[in-house]
C-alpha cells in the first residue's frame, strides 16, 4: 500500500479510533466457517482483516465459527489454515468459537437473570406467525411470561438433554415491535442433538450465529470487526447483546462483498460443483477457490495485489474478472521463465542444416536478468505449430510460407523453399534452409524479417500434456442470472492437448515453477505430472501475444 493512496473508510474509522485514544492498538479478525473451502471473496476479507493489523501494527485472530455442528469438518478446517498462510499472512491466535461454548452458555444464563431472555415452546412456524411482518408489530406469547427461575430450571434441563431437538428454544426478550425483524425476541440457543468436530457429544444446545459472533468478539476483544453488508440488519442485536451482558465493547462495520463475473462465490455453491463432479474437486483449476487459482498457478502476490486494487467499497458491485487475471499477468510476466512449446506441431526440414545438433542459449526471462538463460538444442528437423504457416498467405502475413523468411526464436532466419504433401494432398512437412549468418546474438545477415516464431527440435522434444481453461460460466453475472446457477456452466471450459512437444530445459524443471510458454501464455506444473509426463495448466493467456514477440525478434 503506498503512501499517497487515499485511505479507505475502514482505515479512516482506524486512525480515528487510534488517534483519539479509543484503542492502544487494534485487534481484527477473520472468521471462516469451516464448511467449504475458502474462496476469492474469502481472500479479499482476508487482505482486508490481516492488511489493517500489519499496517496499524495491530493483530489479526483466525476464529473458526464452528457453532453449527453439522456441516463442519476438519479438512475444512485444515485446508482454511494452508490458504490464509499461502496468501503470506500469520494469524496471532487459533481460536475456535466452540471454545467459548461455556462462556456463551454463561451469557445466556445472564440475560436469564437479568429478565432478558425466556424458554419459548412454541414450533418454528408459530415463531415465524407471531413474528409480524416488517409493517405489523409482532405479538408475544405466553411463554414469555416465564419468571427467570422457571427459565433458568427450563434452559440447565435443555442442556442436560431432557427434551427432543426443535422442541424448545431460548429467545431473547427485546421488542416484538421493532422495525427490525432480528430484534423481535430473536433465538439465541437451539436444541440439536448432533455431534460436533470439536466438543464431540458434550453439546445438544447450540447458540445461533447472533449470540456467537459479537460475543467472541467481544471474548477475543476484537476492537473492528469487519463483515459484509448483509450483517447490516444484524448490528442492533449484536450491539445490544454486547451493551445487555456488559462485556468488551467491540463493534462491527461492513463493506461490500466482493462479486466477480463469470464466478460463483458460495461455499454451497461450490460444494454442489463438487458433488456433482461438474469439477474434479475444490482445487479444480477452474473453481474461484484459493486452492483452485493455487493449483492454477495463480500467485499469491497477484490475489493480494488483486484486493488491494479492488479497494474496499459501501455498496456491492460486480468486479471484471479480467482485472484479476491483469494481476496475475503482470506478476507472471516478472518472475516465470520463458519455455517453447508446440501444441500442434508441423515438421519443419532444414535442408541445408548439416551439423548434428548445436547447443543455442536463450535469456529465461527477458524482465528479470537475475534469471539467467538455458540451452536449447538446434537441429536438423524442428517442429513449429501449424498455425504458423500458411501455404497461400495473405498480404502482411509474416510468419511461415512458400517464399518467405522468418526467424527461429533464439536461433536462425530460415525461408520455406518447399512444401512436401501426402497423396490426399495433406501437408506433412515443410523444407526450409537457414542462413548461417543470421544467428540470433551474432547476426551479420542484414536480413530483416517481420515474424519470429516459436519451435522445439524433433529429437530433443519432450511429450507433456497441457490442459487449457476457459471460464466455468458462460454468464457474467452468474449470481443473478436466470434459472439455477448450473445450467451456465460451460461445457468447453477445459481442453486438453494430451501431446504438446516442449524443449528439453521443461523436463528439468522442478514441479511448483511457472512459466511462460512462448507466445502461448502463463503455465505451471499441476500435482497430476508423473515422472514420465509433466503436466501443466494454463495459468491465464497472454493478451497481445502475437504483437509483442513480432518486435522482438
Ligand atoms: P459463503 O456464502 O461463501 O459460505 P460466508 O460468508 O458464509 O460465505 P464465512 O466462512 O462465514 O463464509 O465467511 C468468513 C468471512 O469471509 C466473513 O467475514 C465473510 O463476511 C467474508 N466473506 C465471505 N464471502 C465474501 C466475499 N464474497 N467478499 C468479501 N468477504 C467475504
Ligand atoms: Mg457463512
Amino acid at each position: 500500500m503506498s503512501e499517497e493512496k487515499s485511505l479507505n473508510f475502514i482505515e479512516e474509522i482506524v486512525e480515528a479510533d487510534l488517534a483519539s485514544g479509543k484503542y492502544q492498538s487494534i485487534t481484527t479478525r477473520f472468521p471462516p466457517e469451516p464448511n467449504g473451502y475458502l474462496h476469492i471473496g474469502h481472500a479479499k476479507s482476508i487482505c482486508l482483516n490481516f492488511g489493517l493489523a500489519k499496517k496499524y501494527g495491530g493483530k489479526t485472530n483466525l476464529r473458526f465459527d464452528d457453532t453449527n455442528p453439522v456441516t463442519e469438518e476438519t479438512e475444512y478446517v485444515e485446508s482454511i489454515k494452508d490458504d490464509v498462510r499461502w496468501l503470506g499472512f500469520e494469524w496471532a491466535n487459533e481460536l475456535y468459537a466452540s471454545n467459548y461454548f461455556e462462556q456463551l452458555y454463561g451469557f445466556a444464563v445472564k440475560l436469564i437473570e437479568k429478565g432478558l431472555a425466556y424458554v419459548d415452546d412454541s414450533t418454528s412456524d408459530e415463531i415465524a406467525q407471531q413474528k409480524g411482518t416488517p409493517t405489523t408489530p409482532g405479538v408475544r406469547n405466553q411463554y414469555a411470561e416465564r419468571t427467570a427461575a422457571e427459565n433458568l430450571a427450563l434452559f440447565t434441563d435443555m442442556r442436560a438433554g431432557k427434551f427432543a431437538d426443535g422442541s424448545k428454544v431460548l429467545r431473547a426478550k427485546i421488542d416484538m415491535a421493532s422495525p427490525n425483524m432480528l430484534m423481535r425476541d430473536p433465538i439465541i440457543y437451539r436444541i440439536k442433538h448432533a455431534h460436533h468436530h470439536r466438543t464431540g457429544d458434550a453439546w445438544c444446545i447450540y447458540p445461533m450465529y447472533d449470540f456467537a459472533h459479537g460475543q467472541s468478539d467481544s471474548i477475543e476483544q476484537i476492537t473492528h470487526s469487519i463483515c459484509t453488508l448483509e450483517f447490516v440488519p444484524h448490528r442492533d442485536l449484536y450491539d445490544w447483546c454486547i451493551e445487555n451482558l456488559e462485556i468488551f465493547p467491540s463493534h462491527q462495520y461492513e463493506f461490500a462483498r466482493l462479486n466477480m463475473t463469470y464466478t460463483i462465490m458460495s461455499k454451497r455453491k461450490l460444494l454442489q460443483l463438487v458433488n456433482e463432479k461438474h469439477v474434479t474437486g475444490w482445487d479444480d483449476p477452474r473453481m474461484s477457490t484459493i486452492s483452485g487459482m493455487r493449483r492454477r498457478g495463480y500467485t499469491a502476490e497477484a490475489i493480494r495485489e488483486f484486493c488491494d486494487r479492488i479497494g474496499i467499497a459501501k455498496r456491492e458491485n460486480l468486479i471484471d474478472v479480467s482485472l484479476l487475471e491483469f494481476c496475475v499477468r503482470e506478476h507472471l510476466n516478472k518472475i516465470a521463465l520463458r519455455r517453447m512449446v508446440i501444441f500442434d506441431p508441423l515438421k519443419v526440414v532444414i535442408t541445408n542444416y548439416t551439423n548434428e545438433t548445436e547447443i543455442l542459449s536463450s535469456e529465461n526471462n527477458p524482465e528479470d536478468e537475475t534469471a539467467g538463460s538455458r540451452d536449447i538444442p538446434f537441429s536438423r528437423e524442428i517442429y513449429i505449430e501449424k498455425e504458423d504457416f500458411m501455404e497461400v498467405a495473405p498480404k502482411k502475413y509474416f510468419r511461415l510460407a512458400p517464399g518467405q523468411m522468418v526467424r527461429l526464436k533464439s536461433a536462425y532466419i530460415i525461408k520455406c523453399d518447399e512444401v512436401i504433401k501426402d497423396a490426399a494432398g495433406n501437408i506433412t512437412e515443410v523444407h526450409c534452409s537457414y542462413i548461417p549468418e543470421s544467428k540470433s546474438g551474432s547476426d551479420t545477415s542484414g536480413i530483416t524479417v517481420k515474424g519470429t516464431l516459436h519451435w522445439v527440435s524433433v529429437a530433443h522434444a519432450e511429450n507433456i500434456e497441457v490442459r487449457l481453461y476457459d471460464r466455468l460460466f458462460k454468464v457474467e453475472d452468474v449470481g443473478n442470472a436466470e434459472g439455477d446457477f448450473k445450467d451456465h456452466i460451460n461445457d468447453d471450459s477445459l481442453q486438453v492437448i494430451a501431446n504438446a512437444y516442449a524443449e528439453p530445459a521443461l523436463k528439468n524443471d522442478k514441479a511448483d515453477d511457472r512459466y511462460q510458454f512462448i507466445r502461448k501464455g502463463y503455465f505451471s506444473v499441476d500435482k497430476d505430472s508423473t515422472p514420465g509426463k509433466l503436466v501443466f495448466n494454463r495459468t491465464v493467456t497472454l493478451k497481445d501475444a502475437w504483437a509483442k514477440e513480432v518486435k522482438k525478434g
